[in-house]
């Protein structure tokens, strides 16, 4: 790509052309400008011009083109400049030097629209006006504007790939990168279709110009009407014959920046354009993917042009609010935007959508499912979709998801996605044929943990997981008895549920077998010793040592100790630093083994560490992973020594038909590739770390909460009834879940007593979104719960 540097004429050399060429007796001062060199031009009697002096690479015949377009639209559009010809009659000159054209062009009054107080019924008039001059300009046609152009949309992907690897900041590098490539696969197969026709190219924010326009209602309602309209849509420079509807989302990606909701922002210009130029079926699918791409296409090209002129400001105008963005709209699902587009310019959107009522699905599953499937919340939620840190339900609207772990690189992840439907479409068989995935998904994996953890087994579920923990530690100590703690939640099979107080000691529950031992969970808020105890580690590890000893005393073997790293399903406990090292010594002293449930917490989600029980510097025998390592994908592994894998080697085969299926190996790979490359685990640290600073200081004003702990995206928030006799607030924190659901947060309440607020979201949750679920917690406790 050429760059074009700006000419550098003085004022009175700008005074001194407007005399020459035009007759003009003017006043001269500078107006911005990327290429060219911009003056205004006033006269005595007030009547102003733009000079355009032409950057020396400029060529004649594409400022023709820009004129004979605005002559082409001048009986149509009244908001675009037009140009006036010089006294010798031309309407383009040379200047003296001889290198730059000049031109004069009528003058627009408005202020730019970046500087504009948005409202609903101008983002519609943009919408509209950007319209009119669409088909203004339809009828327009020039050589010169078929044109290899850096902005045209139409190029925005071989420009991306060229240009961001100058981008300075890599977390804006690997949002570039996640946007481009679901544009390869959601937006560029429609870009055939779409009409083509010359366009303007660049409705930039500084290139619309807003003022008084008694044209404008806000014919919807419900906005305040300001009696602002666009009048003016200026600088013809990046005309060029491409996809129609780029002119739409050209204006829509610059009217969305600064806007607390950039698709309902985006959605109010689609609706101002389709009242004048109804978008077809194609063009509404492929909007929102053009709208990410000319942003992306801005950070590049600034990133680039930037290298070559670092002083011009002008470069930057509009790049720190596209960084702030860009988040925001990479964790919008394109199918879901185009939803809110044809909604919002009232045209049928079922058709994506599951239309069934949800009263005739609760009915119908009411039959057909087991009762003890339970429905989250009191309202309960019909979801339809699903896009990173998002859910959406089958009106349409999004949700932001703090609580599933389960999606942990983000719903539908397109190249989890992606590589999941390709693996499908070449091979999907067991672990009874060689296959290279396998192999290396179980390297990946256990370079993941370390020494002396380096065999792996993969199942299809956290419970299948743990239910061969087991066979292992018995397989590997000959015995049986085990020791769980209070609370704890290993799976769904049987031999789970005996080893799972938190079901057998609860409703329906039949208490533990013989050979469970349950030890007191570590809880340094509400169990017996407290966070303020330095000891608490060790006196908890006293409680493991009092079985161990019992059963010494009754000459009972000990098969090992399971218990997850950060028990979950307990109340989002952090152990104290000390607790499971103690506990893994005596346990192993007493000839039994270490299983550390990582179900929950694996890969990254606690931010310091990969895994959570490395927080403790402590490395368990075993391992079991589930939910987040297939993103939902059903994969569970263990991952163990050599020594307790041979010992489980007894001559009886062990296979689980799907487990480490090529395709799961395909998808759990993928997983890992993108907690790294998009460093998940560092990004869930900085924003665990924001939360949690929010949620302390929510604490410091809210008497209810008692305590707020946590690491990374595993964060947890107990409500007690007081803070000094710590009586559960169950029946508050029920309120809280579903008041925030009401605001479209999902929150889920755990602990032996649901008081204890989940927060566990899939890992693309960022610093907005921790804002947004801080506030919004805020806001509930005040209104709602009058706390
Ligand atoms: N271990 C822990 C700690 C869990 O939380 C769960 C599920 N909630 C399981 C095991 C069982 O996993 P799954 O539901 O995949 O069988």
């Amino acid at each position: 790509m050429l760059i074009e540097h700006a000419p550098k004429f003085g004022l009175e050399a700008a005074v001194s052309l407007a005399r020459e060429l035009y007759g003009l007796r003017t006043t001269a001062s500078t107006l911005p400008s990327e290429r060219d060199q911009n003056f205004l031009l006033e006269t005595r009697e007030g009547e102003k011009f733009v000079l355009k002096i032409a950057n020396a690479l400029e060529e004649r015949p594409f400022l023709e083109a820009q004129h004979e377009a605005m002559a082409h639209i001048a009986a149509q559009v009244a908001f675009c400049p037009r140009v006036v010809p010089a006294i010798s009659g031309e309407t383009i000159s040379s200047a003296p030097s001889g290198a730059n054209l000049v031109r004069l062009l009528t003058y627009l009054p408005g202020a730019p629209l970046a500087t504009a107080e948005p409202s609903a019924a101008l983002l519609k008039d943009l919408g509209r006006k950007i319209a009119r001059l669409d088909l203004a300009l339809a009828g327009f046609d020039h050589p010169a504007i078929h044109r290899d152009f850096h902005w045209d949309l139409a190029n925005g992907l071989k420009v991306i790939d060229e240009y961001s690897p100058l981008i300075p900041e890599k977390e804006i590098r690997l949002l570039i990168a996640q946007m481009t490539t679901a544009f390869e696969q959601d937006t560029q197969p429609l870009l055939p279709n779409l009409g083509r026709t010359a366009i303007h190219n660049d409705a930039n924010d500084y290139n619309v110009l807003v003022g008084p326009d008694s044209t404008v209602q806000d014919r919807n309602g419900g906005d305040s009407n300001t009696g602002l309209g666009v009048v003016g849509v200026i600088d013809f420079g990046d005309l060029v014959h491409s996809f129609t509807v780029a002119d739409l989302a050209v204006a829509a990606a610059y009217a969305i920046l600064d806007k607390p909701d950039p698709l309902a922002a985006a959605a109010q210009v689609a609706a101002g354009y389709h009242t004048e130029r109804p978008l077809d079926k194609n063009e509404f699918a492929a909007l929102f993917g053009l709208i990410r791409l000319r942003l992306c296409l801005s950070v590049c090209l600034a990133a680039h042009q930037q290298r070559q002129r670092p002083d011009d400001d002008y470069l930057s105008i509009s790049q720190q609010a596209i960084r702030n963005i860009l988040p925001k709209l990479a964790a919008i699902n394109p199918r879901f935007a185009e939803i809110r587009f044809r909604q919002a310019c009232g045209l049928s959107t079922t058709a994506n959508l599951n239309p069934r009522p949800r009263a005739e699905t609760l009915a119908e599953r009411r039959k057909l499912i087991g009762a003890s499937v339970r429905l989250a919340y009191q309202e309960p939620l019909k979801i339809v979709r699903g896009f990173m840190q998002y859910l959406y339900d089958d009106e349409g609207d999004e949700y932001l998801d703090a609580y599933n772990n389960v999606p942990h690189v983000g719903h539908c992840h397109p190249r989890v996605v992606k590589a999941g439907q390709e693996q499908m479409a070449i091979l999907n068989t067991n672990t009874r044929y060689l296959h290279d995935l396998l192999n290396q998904y179980a390297k990946r994996l256990c370079a993941t943990l370390p020494a002396p953890l380096s065999v792996c087994f993969l199942v299809n579920s956290g419970s299948e997981a743990n239910e061969l923990a087991l066979r292992l530690a018995r397989a590997h100590t000959g015995h049986r008895d085990l020791i769980v703690l209070e609370h704890a939640y290993h799976g769904n099979t049987t031999t789970l549920i005996d080893i799972s107080p938190y079901k057998h000691n609860g409703p329906g529950g039949q208490g533990p077998p013989e050979w469970v031992h349950t030890a007191a969970l570590p809880d340094l808020f509400r169990g017996e010793f407290k966070r303020e105890d330095p000891q608490a580690g060790t006196k908890y590890a006293q409680e493991v040592s009092k079985i161990i000893a019992r059963l010494h005393a009754s000459e009972i073997g000990l098969a090992g100790f399971i218990a997850e790293s950060m028990p979950s399903v307990g109340g989002q406990i952090v152990f104290p630093r000390d607790y499971l090292a103690a506990v893994y010594s005596l346990v192993r002293q007493a000839g039994g083994v270490c299983i550390a449930d990582e179900v929950q917490t694996g890969l990254g989600r606690i931010g310091s560490h990969s895994w959570a029980f490395e927080a403790y510097d402590v490395v368990p025998d075993i391992v079991v992973l589930g939910k987040p390592i297939g993103n939902g994908h059903p994969i569970g592994a263990v991952i163990t020594t050599p020594e307790i894998a041979a010992s489980f080697d007894n001559g009886m085969e062990f296979f689980s038909t799907f487990g480490g299926n090529t395709v799961s190996c395909a998808i759990g790979l993928a997983v890992l590739d993108v907690v790294l490359d998009e460093g998940l685990q560092a990004h869930a640290l900085a924003v665990g770390n924001h939360l949690l600073a929010a949620l302390q200081d929510l604490k410091d004003r809210h008497a209810i909460i008692g305590d707020v702990r946590g690491s990374g995206l595993f964060l947890g928030v107990e409500l007690v009834r007081s803070r000094d006799t710590i009586e559960p607030a169950t029946e508050q924190a029920s309120t809280l879940v579903n008041r925030m659901r009401n605001h479209r947060i999902l929150l889920g309440t755990e602990g032996p007593f649901h008081n204890v607020i989940k927060i566990r979201p899939p890992m693309p949750f960022n610093i907005a979104d921790a804002d947004r679920l801080s506030e919004t917690f805020a806001r509930v406790l005040k209104e709602d719960l009058n706390i």
